[in-house]
C-alpha cells in the first residue's frame, strides 16, 4: 500500500485527519499518506469538482475512501460546518494539518490590497479559524497534532511574495503560540517547511517555465526539487509517536536551500524582466 513509506503500514491505525487544501498537491498527497498507513481522512476547500476529483483518484488508486466537504478558510461559517462534520462523522480529532495556502509573484509595489487581504486571509486568518474551531475536538483526543505547512521565506525576505511571507511568518508565530497555550491538552503543534515541491499550482503560479525550475534546483544543495510523496513523509514523522517530545518547532525540509541564498530574489527579478 505504502511502498515508497518509511514508516509501518499501521502507523495511523484509526487516526481521524483533517487536512485542510486537502484535494490539489501536497495536501492530497498527506492524504493519500494518511490513509496508507490507516488514518480516516477528511479534506475540504472550495472546489467541489476537485475535492470529488480527488476522491474519486484515491479510491481507484488505493481503494481507500477520502471524506470531503467544501469549505472556504476565509468563511468562518464553513469552517464551523466542517468542524460539526468531523464532530458528527468521529467526534473527535487526531490530527489537523493546515495546508490550504494561496500565493502569486507580485512585487509590493504593485500589489493591490485585496490581493495582499485574500492572502493573509487564507493563509493567516484561515489557520487561526481552523485551528480554533478544531480545537474542541483535539483536546478531547487523548494526544493530537497540528502541523502547519509554511515556507523557507518565512523568518527570512520574500522577495515578490511578500503577503505569502509576511502570513507563513505570522503562523510560525501562531505555531509556537498554540504550542504553549494548547501544552496542557497534550496537542503538538508544529510547522513544516517544504522546499521546491513541483506542484500543478507551483508549475502554473510560480516556476512558470522549465528555466525558472533549473535557477531553484541550483540553490537546492541536496535532493533537489522534490515532490509531494517526500513531503507526506515529514508530515507523518511530525504526527507520530517518534516525535511526540516535539512541540513549537518546524522542520525545513528544503535540501538545504535556504542556507545558499534568496532564490525567490533570483526569481522575482527574473520575472520583473520579463
Ligand atoms: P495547491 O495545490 O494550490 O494547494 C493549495 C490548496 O489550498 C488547494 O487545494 C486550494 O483548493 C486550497 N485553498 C486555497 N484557498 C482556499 C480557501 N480560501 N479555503 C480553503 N481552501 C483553499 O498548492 P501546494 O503547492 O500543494 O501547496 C500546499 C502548501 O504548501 C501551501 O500551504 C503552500 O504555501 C505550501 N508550500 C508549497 C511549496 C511548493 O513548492 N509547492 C513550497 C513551500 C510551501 P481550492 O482552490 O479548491 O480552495
Amino acid at each position: 500500500m505504502s511502498e515508497n513509506s518509511v514508516f509501518k503500514d499501521d502507523l495511523f491505525e484509526g487516526k481521524r485527519v483533517f487536512i485542510t487544501g486537502g484535494a490539489t498537491g501536497m495536501g492530497l498527497g498527506f492524504a493519500q499518506a494518511f490513509l496508507n498507513h490507516g488514518a480516516k481522512v477528511i479534506i475540504a476547500s472550495r472546489k467541489e469538482d476537485k475535492l470529488e476529483e480527488a476522491a474519486a483518484i484515491t479510491k481507484e488508486k488505493f481503494g481507500k475512501e477520502l471524506l470531503w466537504k467544501t469549505m472556504d478558510v476565509r468563511n468562518n461559517e464553513t469552517v464551523e460546518e466542517v468542524a460539526n462534520f468531523i464532530k458528527s462523522e468521529w467526534d473527535e480529532l487526531d490530527i489537523l494539518i493546515n495546508n490550504a495556502a494561496g500565493n502569486f509573484v507580485a512585487p509590493i509595489a504593485s500589489m493591490s490590497e485585496n490581493a495582499w487581504r485574500a492572502v493573509v486571509d487564507i493563509v493567516l486568518d484561515g489557520t487561526f479559524r481552523v485551528s480554533k474551531a478544531c480545537y474542541p475536538l483535539l483536546r478531547k483526543a487523548r494526544s493530537a497534532s497540528i502541523v502547519n505547512i509554511i515556507a523557507n521565506y518565512a523568518w527570512n525576505a520574500a522577495p515578490f511574495v511578500g503577503h505569502s511571507g509576511a502570513a507563513k511568518a505570522g503562523v510560525l508565530n501562531l505555531t509556537r503560540t498554540l504550542a504553549l497555550e494548547w501544552a496542557n491538552d497534550n496537542i503538538r503543534v508544529n510547522a513544516l517547511c517544504p522546499g521546491v515541491v513541483l506542484t500543478e499550482n507551483v508549475k502554473r503560479n510560480l516556476m512558470l517555465d522549465e528555466d525558472t525550475a533549473k535557477t531553484f534546483e541550483d540553490y537546492i544543495p541536496v535532493g533537489g526539487i522534490t515532490d509531494s510523496e517526500k513531503m507526506a513523509q515529514q508530515v507523518l514523522y511530525l504526527c507520530s509517536p517518534a516525535a511526540d517530545v516535539i512541540t513549537g518547532d518546524m522542520l525545513i525540509a528544503d535540501g538545504g536551500q535556504w542556507l545558499v541564498g534568496n532564490a525567490f530574489y533570483q526569481m522575482g527579478k527574473k520575472f520583473l524582466d520579463e
